[in-house]
């Protein structure tokens, strides 16, 4: 795909001035992390960032906005359904203990009675556009610590500077508006206010070290700047178990705070449990009066396990309306069971003989986890006899088109134009309960790009980087079925 002005730009002087004003710009405004290599907690570093936004097809770009609403219904319904979750992961949690012990963990609160019905999602769903089809592909949709709706925000702010810098102004209506903070936001508030405690709080649950600093910290002042009233106090799942305690209504306290909303951006990954002590903590939680988000059922529907079953033939319309479950089906690729059966055998020979083809998935979250082209073919020799096998799933590999950019990296001198491809965000709120959907909105997007050599793209591991989009007519027009 054609870059949004032409590449490269003219090297020298102006090139490296402009690129250290984004740098500059980007810590001032906040597009910012903790530097994993010299950290402290007194400064930040410039989030890895792209210099020009990246070129992204605006068909595809309105499909997969309009599909939101549809997913985050389908989300919240298929965490309400206990047997779907139930039959989905029957062998998955034999054989992957930390899913196991989250499924645990709602069987627990479910047998004991579920205390607070209301759950609250913060969703991310993630886009590839396929380059063959030009459709956008779903990739995964994470429903627990969806990050970057901050600095989505800041990066659509940061690529109007530099392109306004460069005299493309009027380029700049390529660039849509992104509100994805005040949306999210806006859903936690929504939640504290059914929680309806005056002088209840918001938690955020969070690791040891917080690396993405800026994006959680945004998110705190933009509560206080939405309701002044509500308070956001940050713990780890280890404090969490030792200055946390239920009442006899099961209403969550740390020390004497109330808490009315707790938003996990940790908890995700077996890393951040140390011990029993952070899981104790995790089904302390479960168990009480706050407004989780997201609550546990609503934490194991984002597993890839449940994106692959979702994805068999006919399992949507037990959800959707056959319009909403059309357009759906246009966003999944081929995701495959590779249980010890039949239909698991046909996939594991499907992958064996063509590896490069897919990509192999366990039932993590957080990037890394993956495997890609020969390990895939390795792997699956490995695990070929084994139960482990219900462990993972596999995907069709989306291609998505190719396009050059500057990579901007701290510490990393001058200049560097790359092959790249994006990744699309689009981030969900849903509150409500087994009866009721509350809220149900479209809120804002991202965009992350990485080298196009690089299997994943994490932005701080290094690969990636933080994007906005620039939209541009190129491709079919999506069917209306919604
Ligand atoms: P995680 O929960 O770790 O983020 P993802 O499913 O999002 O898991 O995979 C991580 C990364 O791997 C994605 O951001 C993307 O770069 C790459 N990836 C995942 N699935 C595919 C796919 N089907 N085709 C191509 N790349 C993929
Ligand atoms: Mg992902």
């Amino acid at each position: 795909m054609e870059p949004c002005i032409p590449l490269p730009l003219a090297d020298g002087n102006t090139l490296k001035e402009l690129i250290q004003k984004a740098k500059d710009w980007a810590i001032m405004h906040g597009a910012g992390m903790r530097s994993k290599d010299s950290f402290s907690p007194d400064s930040i570093n410039f989030a890895p960032f792209m210099l020009l936004p990246s070129t992204f097809p605006r068909c595809e770009f309105e499909r997969a906005v309009g599909i939101q609403p549809v997913l985050n219904e389908l989300m919240h319904k298929v965490a309400h359904d206990y047997d779907f979750l139930k039959n989905s992961l029957e062998t998955t949690i034999k054989v992957d203990e930390f899913t196991g012990r989250l499924f645990n963990i709602y069987e627990t609160v479910r047998a004991e009675g579920i205390t607070q019905d209301v759950s609250l999602a913060l969703l991310r769903s993630d886009y590839f556009v396929d380059q063959s089809l030009f459709v956008a592909k779903q990739v995964e949709i994470n429903t627990i610590s969806s990050s970057f709706g901050a600095l989505s925000n800041v990066l659509v702010d940061l690529h109007r500077f530099v392109l306004t810098e460069l005299g493309h102004l009027t380029e700049l209506r390529n660039l849509p508006d992104n509100n994805a903070l005040e949306g999210l936001c806006g859903g936690m508030l929504s939640a504290w206010k059914v929680y309806n405690q005056p002088m209840s709080a918001i938690l955020f649950v969070i690791e040891d070290v917080t690396y993405n600093i800026c994006d959680q910290r945004f998110h705190e002042f933009e509560i206080q700047r939405q309701n002044a009233k509500v308070r956001v106090i940050r713990n780890t799942l280890t404090e969490i178990a030792t200055i946390g305690k239920l009442d006899n209504e099961k209403r969550l306290f740390l020390n004497d705070t109330e808490i009315a909303v707790v938003y996990f951006r940790a908890g995700y990954t077996p890393d951040h449990y140390y011990s029993e002590t952070e899981w104790n903590a995790r089904l302390l939680i479960e168990r009480s009066l706050a407004i989780k988000c997201p609550s546990i059922q609503y934490h194991l529907t984002g597993t890839k396990k449940v994106q692959q079953e979702l994805a068999r033939p006919g399992m949507l319309d037990k959800y959707l309306t056959p319009d909403k479950v059309e357009s759906v089906k246009e966003i999944f690729t081929g995701l495959y069971s590779l249980g010890k059966d039949e239909v698991g055998d046909k996939a594991m020979q499907m992958a064996l003989e063509n590896p490069t083809r897919f990509v192999l998935k366990p039932q993590r979250e957080g990037g890394g986890n993956n495997m890609y082209g020969e390990n895939v073919k390795s792997y699956l020799e490995k695990i070929k006899d084994s139960d482990e096998r219900s462990a993972w799933i596999l995907m069709e590999r989306i291609n998505p088109p190719v396009q050059t950019n500057y990579m901007i990296r701290p510490n990393i001198q001058g200049p560097i134009v790359t092959e790249v491809v994006s990744e699309l965000g689009i981030f969900g709120v849903v509150l409500g309960n087994a009866d009721t959907i509350l809220e149900n909105t479209q809120v804002g997007h991202m965009l992350r790009t990485k080298i196009s050599s690089a299997d994943e793209g994490g932005v701080a591991a290094g690969f990636g980087a933080l994007d906005s989009v620039y939209l541009v007519d190129i491709g079919k027009a999506p069917k209306k079925h919604v």
